[in-house]
């Protein structure tokens, strides 16, 4: 094969290879549209808050669910499809990919996909950020679009609802997903449970930007703009 056909296949291989085996952090796009991704849930407390909120700003999001909680409120599950929101799987226990057996992962990933199912997207987000190169094979048979983030405010943290809005306003680029929780299923600051001012700070953004940007699903993100897929292989948060 000569130099110039090598180069070329190399020029194609790239671009697939990110498709198959890349993760989802951003779209490339002018348009002032972002997507907002809540974690961890559903809540039943919370996650209608949330909706509540969603709905009053005319703002879609994405909602990546912890199949143990979708499999215990149906009813939230069914309220979050028909609000126009997307729902992705998050695994049944919030398990760590990298740390977790194959044919455990797998089981997760099933359970987890009937437990969100008929509303479930094709999206994925692994829980704590963990990847490594196996997970994310397993999670292409399965056909899932990994799903990370490029933007987060660090919500994990008890932060008050101004510091959490300054943070979160800070995060409104086009193109961008950001990283939220509805619910922290592994808090670490057990200050942080509460999200009444997560809550807080998200109404006071979306009634401060709703002029200026869109808020819409990861899936009508990959419409609007350019997928950009990264290598996001590491250990768990
Ligand atoms: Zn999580």
């Amino acid at each position: 094969m000569s130099p110039v056909h090598t180069m070329s296949m190399f020029r194609w291989l790239k671009p697939l290879g990110r498709r198959l085996v890349g993760t989802l952090v951003q779209v490339e796009t002018s348009e002032p549209v972002v997507a907002l991704t809540f974690d961890d849930g559903p809540h039943p407390v919370y996650t209608p808050r949330i909706l509540d909120l969603l709905a009053e700003h005319d703002a879609r999001a994405t909602f990546f669910m912890i199949g143990r909680h979708a499999a215990r409120h149906r009813d939230l599950v069914a309220r979050v499809a028909a609000e126009g929101h997307a729902i992705g799987n998050h695994t049944f226990n919030h398990v760590p990919m990298p740390q977790t057996p194959r044919r455990r992962r797998l089981r997760e990933l099933w359970a987890a996909r009937r437990a969100i199912a008929p509303h479930g997207a094709r999206l994925f987000r692994p829980p704590f950020g963990g990847q490594t190169y196996g997970s994310r094979l397993d999670l292409l048979l399965f056909g899932y679009e990994v799903v990370c983030w490029n933007g987060q405010v660090d919500d994990w943290v008890a932060q008050s609802p101004q510091a959490l809005a300054q943070r979160l306003n800070d995060q409104l680029h086009p193109g961008f997903i950001v990283l939220l929780h509805d619910q922290l299923e592994n808090p670490r600051d057990p200050e942080a449970i509460d999200r009444t001012p997560l809550i807080e700070a998200l109404a006071a953004v979306l009634a401060r930007r709703r002029s200026d940007y869109r808020f819409v699903t990861v899936p009508e993100l990959m419409r609007i703009g350019r997928p950009v897929r990264r290598p996001w292989f590491r250990p768990a948060l």
